[in-house]
């Protein structure tokens, strides 16, 4: 009875959200969902709260602020990037609002897109305030391996401060996905979408969770004397006792200026789709959806793939291939040796690929750079066209890099 009532109410959307950070149940619900999920069957120890909002986008722009707000970051601090990443990742610390120092962990196409314990223990690094991670990764779409997920686990309990965002809005399409709040979740913020996974971009639907005992909490109630001050200041006209004001709850008040907090929140008919999708899947027993999505899409991989003419290792169980990343010193090494990938990097200039296979095939993929990888590469997602699509796509780069491999045997003199 509670439940449809909140549903209809919901649907109706006569009243504003309340509570402004999400619906009673239909936070229980996700909560359900995300638990399933990113947690599956790792065992955790205590309950998280759930802030529904608009996208991974919002989520990103909330949490930022609000951390700025609460002083757990601050302009000339340091911060962390596992990359390559999703590029808000890398613009948002750059600018004038934020003015981060960044530190990037670089996953190596050659370790499978996994970071190396190296690149893990720039983490050790007190320095570094936080750490961003998008898990599934994009663009390489690889889901970090058990062993690194342990390692950060590791490192944590030396650096008990250390504050992780895990951005998982690809871990649906992963194999046996455990994500880092499920090792980590008093460190943790998990931000997710309903985007990837149901296809629903237009719907603007997210969530933020955060353990009820948190790091994030313990660092605000630690703050400073001047700067709890002026905290209680902030948040002094939405709660009487602004000291124990979560920063879940920050979140929500920060997101509409505090001033609105009282009509913040989620609209209620996306809150009831939200809902909606997560007890679709929740349902989804035996992963009759999650299966016939993953088919999809790597069977379209396989097609590019096939018709660009290279093959590749399919038995990396941390693939998730929602995107693929066609890495030219990579691949194009294995393809034609190293001296031709030297050649065409000394010959061409940077994108002249990715312009000359839009000119020519009107294949318009991103560049990897944006992401920040460190080979020149592009960018395929592998989730809104169709096989023969792929085919097409696969097909226009194999003739681009036949035209390239006639002129450079024509320059060497040899015969690739
Ligand atoms: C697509 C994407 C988002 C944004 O998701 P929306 O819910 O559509 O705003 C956030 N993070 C990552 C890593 C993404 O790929």
């Amino acid at each position: 009875g509670e439940f449809l009532y909140e549903m209809c109410e919901g649907i109706l959307a006569s009243n504003y959200p309340v509570p402004d950070r999400m619906l009673k149940l239909s936070e229980v619900i996700v909560g359900q969902y995300l638990r399933r999920e990113m947690i599956g069957a790792y065992p955790f120890i205590g309950e998280f709260d759930v802030f529904a909002v608009e996208g991974g986008t919002a989520a990103m722009t909330y949490i930022f602020n609000t951390m700025r707000e609460n002083h757990l970051i601050k302009a000339g601090d340091t911060v962390a990037l596992g990359t390559p990443i999703f590029t808000p990742y890398i613009e948002i610390p750059r600018l004038n609002d934020y003015q981060l120092n960044v530190v990037n962990l670089d996953a190596d196409v050659a370790n499978g897109w996994q970071y190396s314990k190296q690149e893990l223990d720039k983490l050790r690094d007190p320095k570094v305030k936080a750490f961003f991670l998008v898990n599934p990764s994009n663009p390489p779409s690889v889901k970090m391996n058990t062993e690194s997920l342990e390692y950060i686990a590791e490192i944590v309990k030396e650096r008990p401060d250390l504050i992780l965002l895990t951005d998982d809005v690809y871990g649906t399409f992963a194999d046996d996905f455990v994500s880092l709040f499920a090792l980590c979740p008093k460190n943790t913020i998990l931000v997710y979408s309903y985007s990837k996974y149901f296809g629903a971009t237009g719907w603007r639907l997210g969530a933020i969770a955060t353990h009820r005992d948190n790091v994030l909490d313990q660092q605000i109630a630690a703050l400073p004397k001047e700067q709890r001050k002026q905290l209680h200041e902030r948040y002094e006209s939405i709660t009487t006792e602004p000291e124990n004001l979560k920063f879940i709850d920050r979140l929500v008040a920060d997101s509409r200026t505090v001033a609105l907090n009282h009509t913040a929140g989620l609209s209620t008919p996306q809150q009831v789709q939200m809902v909606l999708f997560s007890l679709f899947s929740l349902m989804d027993t035996p992963d009759a959806y999650k299966n016939a999505l993953k088919r999809l899409i790597r069977s379209r991989k396989q097609a590019l793939y096939r018709e660009i003419g290279i093959t590749f290792d399919d038995s990396d169980v941390n693939k998730v291939d929602y995107y693929t990343i066609l890495d030219l010193e990579f691949l194009g090494e294995r393809a034609y040796g190293r001296d031709f990938v030297e050649w065409i990097i000394k010959n061409t200039k940077p994108s002249e690929l990715l312009f000359k296979l839009a000119k020519d095939a009107r294949v318009v993929l991103l560049p990897g750079r944006g992401f920040g990888t460190q080979h020149p590469s592009g960018r395929v997602s592998l989730a809104n066209l169709n096989e023969s699509d792929y085919v097409q796509i696969g097909r226009a780069i194999r003739e681009l890099l036949g035209e390239y491999v006639e002129r450079y045997n024509a320059e060497s003199g040899k015969k690739l």
